[in-house]
């Protein structure tokens, strides 16, 4: 892309994620780039907003998300410096990679929801300071002394892991995680006590039942690895779009393991819909990872972000 003169960027890539800043952030957008949409899809447990950001006037919706895991909030970053890049792009009339910004504006509608775990990120990061919620969320993790807090947190700040809380599988993904340990709330792994039990995960479902999009992708750590399926279910044109995710990305496409192959909100969207739905697993290491693997996931991820559009 062609660098503008003088141009500083909104999307820090050298701090730790807040709940705060990504709201700031969307605000700061927003008021460079008036023509972007904002909104939030509901709160959290805390009542902390859960933004969104669209871009485009096209008929065609898609929607990007990402940070259901709290340890994942490098996931947050990633999306909010596409739609920057994005924005940039259309407002001075550039191209987004090898496509023209002006027409991807007006044949889509890009939804992007950074963050959907609040709670959890400014968890761990250190950032939550209502003393009630980390008592309890000490407590919780009280009962799982082999994962590292808050380090090791993935869930919201109940104890609730977002991702297994969507009516796709949750039984068998109940049974799974239960005979695993994960009996209670706890930093990672929980069901919760049926599906859609959590206010941030029920945003994420109602916000998807009211638009139409045609693909989504949910955004998290790690592994490098592009999961295109659920269940026996084979989308039109999923698993050539997910040749493609791994081609410009250079990340391995695989199936979804057993063992975390449902209750995820790709495997619902892929269940609900029969669209092309992915979870990407960027970056490589222990989560939460440093935030030195940024520019090199970014890297990568442009293409997918970009192609998404592109491929549908
Ligand atoms: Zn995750």
């Amino acid at each position: 892309m062609p660098e503008l003169k003088d141009y500083f960027s909104i999307v820090p890539e050298n701090v730790a994620y807040s709940s705060a800043l990504n709201r700031s952030i969307v605000e700061e957008l927003k008021r460079r780039y008036p023509f972007l949409v904002t909104g939030t899809i509901g709160n959290s447990v805390m009542g902390r907003e859960i933004p969104y950001i669209s871009i485009g006037t096209g008929k065609k919706q898609l929607f990007y998300s990402a940070a259901y895991h709290a340890n994942e909030w490098i996931t947050t970053p990633v999306l909010l410096k596409f739609v920057e890049d994005y924005a940039r792009a259309y407002a001075n009339d550039l191209s987004l990679g090898e496509a023209q910004a002006e027409r991807l504006f007006e044949e889509y509608q890009l939804f992007v929801v950074p963050m959907v775990n609040p709670d959890g990120v400014d968890l761990v990061n250190g950032m939550l300071e209502v003393e009630g919620y980390l008592k309890q969320a000490r407590q919780i993790a009280a009962d799982y002394p082999q994962i590292p807090f808050p380090q090791g947190w993935k869930a919201n700040i109940n104890g609730v892991d977002l991702n297994l809380q969507f009516p796709a599988g949750w039984e068998k993904a109940r049974e799974i995680k239960f005979a695993q340990g994960y009996t209670t709330p706890a930093p990672r792994d929980y069901v919760g006590s049926a599906p859609l039990t959590e206010p941030e995960s029920i945003a994420v479902y109602e916000f998807t039942r009211v638009h139409d999009f045609l693909l989504i992708l949910a955004y998290h750590t790690q592994g490098e690895t592009i999961y295109w399926k659920y269940a026996d279910y084979n989308p039109e044109k999923s698993y050539e779009i997910a040749q493609y995710f791994g081609r410009v990305s250079g990340y391995t496409v695989e199936e979804t393991p057993a063992e975390s192959g449902n209750a995820g909100y790709k495997d619902w969207f892929i269940q609900e819909y029969n669209r092309p739905g992915y979870t990407i697993e960027v970056g490589k290491g222990v989560n939460p990872l440093p935030l030195s693997q940024f520019p090199q996931i970014y890297r990568d991820n442009f293409g997918i972000l970009l192609g998404g559009m592109l491929n549908i």
